[in-house]
């Protein structure tokens, strides 16, 4: 299942490919969508939150879309034979005159004005992603917030750099809560970015109950958003924390921070930038201990997941 590294690499090409040149073909294929499609219009910008992505058009209406179980963006020419003929599984085709992107299996499309983004993403809790995406939502919820507001001078200017230009040693300094673009990254400003969705999402841990287990709150959206099953087994193997550990006995910032550097580096270069040690690893040997890797299920009846683990690395 798509995580949020997934949708954040898929929108920033989406949004490198896309954005300022007029559709020619937005078709969309869902029953509540508006009939009439996108085309003429233009898209303005592509974020991602958590694992919603969020396509801004110039008529101020957002796209949003989601990758469920098995969706994927495919961008292909105008020319290839996939944009020309295309599969009864694609639920939206965006084409300007030089790309066509292709949303196959969405597991979710509706239009909106971008306006209501806050209130329709407002269920969930913050994007463990934020400050890399376009975080739009998340800056209307800080303002409720004041514990943990912004600097004023980012609220209101909406800073986006773009991923892409984050380096290794970027990566390292979003994990340890600031990061410092330099001039020519950030539209001229030297910039430094506070974590901020680190650290609401850290205050949200506080709010949980101390007994419950670390796995499936990570996994939990309401808490802390856009973490799946890969990056909590992830996480917790990187830390030698058990998945079904209390969340009071837990180092959640560090916790946190550990899940957030996976899917910036991921994010960057994906899927090659994805270390795995434990996911889909059942019954395979501990790259670090050589112990055989378990799977077990964490969550509540009806939303249980699996979690992948070292018995070894991460003791009870
Ligand atoms: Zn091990």
């Amino acid at each position: 299942m798509p995580e949020g590294d997934t949708v954040l690499a898929a929108a920033n090409n989406l949004h490198q490919l896309l954005v300022g040149q007029p559709l020619v073909v937005g078709d969309l294929n869902w029953p509540s969508a508006p009939a009439e499609g996108l085309e003429g219009h233009t898209i303005v910008e592509v974020g991602a939150y958590a694992k919603h992505m969020l396509m801004r058009l110039d008529d101020d209406r957002t796209l949003r879309t989601h990758l469920r179980m098995d969706g994927t963006w495919r961008i292909v020419r105008p020319t290839a034979r996939e944009a020309r003929q295309v599969s009864g599984y694609v639920r939206a085709v965006l084409g300007t005159s030089q790309w066509t992107a292709l949303g196959y299996r969405l597991g979710l499309l509706d239009v909106f004005p971008t306006e209501r983004e806050a209130e329709t993403l407002a269920h969930m809790g913050p994007d463990i992603l934020a400050d890399s995406s376009v975080p739009t939502p998340l800056l209307k919820r800080t303002a409720a917030e004041p514990q943990l507001r912004l600097a004023p001078r980012y609220a209101d200017e909406r800073l986006r750099v773009p991923p892409s230009s984050l380096t290794e040693q970027g990566a390292r300094e979003l994990a340890a809560g600031t990061i410092r673009y330099p001039a020519q990254q950030s539209g001229g400003r030297n910039a430094e970015v506070t974590d901020y969705g680190w650290r609401i999402g850290i205050a949200r841990f506080a709010e949980v109950p101390p007994e419950r287990g670390i796995g499936e709150t990570l996994l939990d959206q309401t808490v802390v958003s856009g973490i799946g099953t890969i990056h909590m087994a992830e996480a917790l193997f990187a830390m030698g924390v058990n998945p079904w550990r209390a969340v009071g006995e837990v180092d959640v910032p560090r916790l946190l921070a550990t899940a957030r550097a996976n899917m910036v580096r991921s994010s960057l270069n994906y899927p090659k930038g994805r270390v795995i040690h434990v996911h889909s690893r059942a019954g395979q040997q501990c790259h670090r201990c050589g112990h055989i890797i378990e799977v077990a299920e964490v969550g509540p009846e009806l939303k249980r997941r699996p979690a992948f683990f070292c018995p070894h690395c991460q003791p009870d």
